[in-house]
């Protein structure tokens, strides 16, 4: 029998939450033994949905309610990228559906955008990082092939970088700002790359708004440009 200390460890090392249904010896045997995702180089967006749905290369999996795939336009040419869901996102299944994703739904619209009308929106991770922390450089790395085979899937005309962790993860650098990142077009998988801040920044940091919508205007005039 487990001392309720060696289990709190375990779970730790595990990264899990600790959280009152975590105590029990089923979560134990639940803990991640990573299990390396195929190649999906080549996969149809059927086979990728569902390796994603059940998807345990990381220990993410462990806490999640689902998988959060991505949503919207599968044929772009808008592709915006946040970070990993959050409690709203985990409980339905679909990135940005919280009060974070109002935001971006509103600026999307002022650009003369819509989520699923000329827009798909995936995330860097597709699992919950419990309590909303930014997912760690492995677990990004655990995720990529998705989300790189979710852009050849849509090819967008122009991608849109949300925040720091999706900067990060296109641009290969922990280390530079995002506002040195941002005015400027980048380049990931052979399309063009605009970095901005992530609308949950925004909510708190409402100056900042002014920059992002100067962010959509030249990815809206980048994507004019390749047309
Ligand atoms: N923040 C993200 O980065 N993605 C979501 O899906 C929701 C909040």
């Amino acid at each position: 029998m487990l001392r309720e200390l060696e289990l709190a460890e375990i779970v730790s090392l595990a990264g899990l939450e600790m959280r009152g249904e975590a105590e029990s010896a089923t979560v134990i045997e639940a803990a991640p033994v990573a299990v390396a995702a195929p190649d999906v180089s080549a996969y149809s967006w059927e086979q990728l949905r569902e390796t994603v749905r059940d998807c345990r290369a990381c220990g993410l999996c462990n806490g999640r309610k689902q998988a959060v795939f991505g949503v919207g336009a599968v044929t772009g040419p808008w592709l915006f990228v946040g970070e990993g869901p959050g409690a709203d996102e985990d409980e339905q299944g679909d990135p940005f559906v919280g009060q974070a994703g109002r935001l971006l739904d509103s600026m999307l619209a002022a650009a003369g955008l819509e989520r699923g009308r000329d827009t798909y929106i995936a995330n860097v991770v597709k699992c919950r990082p419990p309590g909303n922390r930014t997912p760690t450089a492995d677990e990004a790395k655990a995720c990529a092939a998705f989300l790189d085979r979710q852009i050849d899937l849509v090819n967008p005309k122009i991608i849109v970088a949300l925040g720091k962790t999706a900067a990060a993860r296109f641009l290969d650098n922990d280390n530079a700002s995002l506002g040195s990142l941002r005015g400027r077009v980048h380049a990931y998988r052979g399309r063009p790359l605009v970095v901005t801040y992530h609308p949950a920044y925004l909510l708190r940091t409402l100056p900042d708004k002014a920059k992002a919508w100067d962010d959509l205007l030249l990815a809206r005039r980048t994507l004019r440009a390749a047309a």
